[in-house]
């Protein structure tokens, strides 16, 4: 099982130091030709609107989508990886995969509160509370369709799943707790092989 780990901006590097600890193969993606290598993909943490516009220079974007409308290819997203999942982004006509059923807000924690720390209850992966970092994150004001939340921080959603699809407000890969990347690691070695 190879998870790919979107390169072209953002903190890859610590998605794919978090794959090698809970001992999968992780693969730096920057081309349709290495992703096509891949069995699940994680976009993480960056600026949106340029992982966007470098997603549809490369062509990784159509290749991205056409895999999981047709296979059910599973994406974890974390941050600009949730809002580029995202159908629906508050203000934004920005690029974007469109693939998730939610609405997000970017930004949402406003410019004195650019970065926190907080308990995150995600009953999905175990009774004790994960510790969610925040760094100038979007929430997802909705879900709707087959998308349900998994965790909740205050008034507002911080991380849902929709079938094979995962994103989240957060950044489980600056801790060192694995438990988020390992629940999606059991979604990727959970879903059917059928490379492109
Ligand atoms: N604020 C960024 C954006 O809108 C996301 C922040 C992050 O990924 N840490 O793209």
């Amino acid at each position: 099982m190879k998870i790919g780990v979107l390169a072209l901006q953002g903190d890859f590097r610590e998605h794919l130091e978090m794959l090698g600890r809970i001992g999968v193969e992780g693969l730096p993606i920057r081309t349709v030709e290495e992703f096509a290598r891949t069995d699940g993909l994680i976009i993480p943490g960056g600026e949106s609107t340029t992982v966007g516009k470098l997603m549809a220079r490369y062509g990784l974007d159509s290749a991205i989508t056409g895999r999981a409308l047709k296979e059910g290819f599973p994406i974890y997203g974390t941050c600009a990886g949730l809002i580029l999942l995202a159908k629906r982004i508050v203000g934004s006509d920005q690029a974007r995969l469109g693939l998730m059923d939610v609405t997000v807000e970017r930004n949402a924690y406003g410019r004195q509160v650019d970065s926190f720390e907080a308990e995150i209850n995600v009953p999905a992966i175990g009774d004790t509370p994960v510790q969610g970092v925040f760094i100038r994150a979007p929430v997802i004001r909705e879900v709707s369709g087959s998308a349900e939340a998994l965790a909740r921080f205050e008034d507002h959603i911080v991380l849902a799943r929709q079938g094979n699809l995962l994103a989240g407000s957060f950044h489980p890969e600056l801790t060192d707790d694995d438990r988020v990347h390992r629940y999606f690691a059991d979604i990727v070695s959970r879903t059917p092989k059928a490379r492109a």
